[in-house]
């Protein structure tokens, strides 16, 4: 039986292994198929302190990465299909491997939101998308749609105007969630029009995308929309799928932790996104993922381990 496994490899994650090797847990990381998290799929950081110049998401999680393995974390890039209680621990599952451990930490983040459109499976990455900086070159001269109010929206429509001849913000409400300065970048950008109380209602094309109906959240009236690319940045789900019915979710599907990052299971911690319906940040998941290895720790050390 190992010390601990760590489930996911995002921030939350790499700095829980980063204190849990310092704590000679030798852990043991899974990193799963998105291998650093969100932040992989973003460019610059500019709120993550410590870095007056902004750091690029990718750089930020391979130094974590680094720094996590040179305190001796074994990293097993496998996904985990399965979570059992077992007698003294846990069982963690890969398809056909099992691994088990005294104590356990689910860093599994969360996964980019879809619209819910009944034909929307068919025009994933074929006009419709959940990540700019992955996919927004494709767009070079188009006119495209990005969905959403919040903080990533904004970023999103930003960045697409580098490649997108003219983006618009399509937004169900009538004023943005986003911070301030997101916003305010967002009405200096002259190729960025918003397009308010609006939602995307259908989805045409063969695939790929040809056009889009909006209809007016106000007064139900629908308009086609020709377009070569709609950006989605909607929020994201929890990846909590295969914890569901062992630990106890909240309405949202978020992972319940208590002050202590501890679960409903002993000696199961929960950090980062995963388990964070409020605040989403890279700082914050970093923090969660350090509070619950020194938990882990502790854990650990009580119920006799050395
Ligand atoms: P978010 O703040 O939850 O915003 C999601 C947006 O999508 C909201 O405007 C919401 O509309 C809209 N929405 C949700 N479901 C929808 C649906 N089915 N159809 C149409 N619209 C829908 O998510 P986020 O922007 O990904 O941000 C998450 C967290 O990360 C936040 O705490 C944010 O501050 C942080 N973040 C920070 C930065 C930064 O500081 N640089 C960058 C990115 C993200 P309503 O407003 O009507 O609910």
């Amino acid at each position: 039986m190992e010390k601990l496994i760590i489930i996911g490899a995002g921030v939350a994650g790499w700095t829980a292994a980063i204190y849990a090797a310092r704590a000679n847990l030798d852990p043991i990381m899974f990193t799963g198929i998105e291998e650093g998290g969100q932040l992989m799929l973003t460019t610059m950081v500019e709120n993550f302190p410590g870095f007056p110049e902004g750091i690029m998401g990718p750089e930020l999680m391979n130094d974590l990465k680094k720094q996590a393995e040179r305190y001796g974390t074994k990293v097993i890039q496998k996904s985990v299909t399965g979570f059992k209680k077992i007698k003294g621990g846990y069982e963690v599952i890969l398809g056909k491997e099992k691994y088990s451990a005294s104590t356990i930490i689910i860093s599994t983040g969360a996964s980019a939101r879809w619209l819910g459109l009944p034909n929307e499976k068919k025009f994933q990455g074929r006009g419709l998308h959940t990540c700019a900086t992955c996919d927004g070159f494709f767009y070079k001269g188009k006119e495209i749609f990005t969905v959403g109010g919040g903080d990533s929206a904004m970023e999103e429509a930003n960045f697409l105007t580098k490649f997108a001849s003219k983006v618009t913000i399509v937004h169900r409400r009538d004023t943005f969630r986003a911070s301030k300065i997101m916003q305010e970048r967002i009405n200096k950008n002259p190729k960025i029009e918003v397009m308010w109380n609006s939602e995307i209602v259908e989805l045409k094309g063969e695939p790929p995308l040809k056009s889009i109906v909006i209809k007016n959240t106000k007064t139900g009236g629908k308009k086609e929309y020709k377009t070569d690319g709609v950006f989605l940045a909607i929020g994201h789900i929890p990846n909590t799928k295969i914890f569901e019915g062992l630990i106890e979710l909240d309405k949202s599907f978020f992972i319940k932790t208590d002050k202590r990052m501890r679960t409903n299971l002993p000696g199961v911690f929960a950090a980062g996104d995963v388990q964070d319906p409020v605040y989403k940040q890279a700082i914050t998941a970093a923090g969660t993922g350090c509070q619950a290895a020194m938990e882990a720790e502790k854990y650990y050390e009580e119920i006799g381990g050395k």
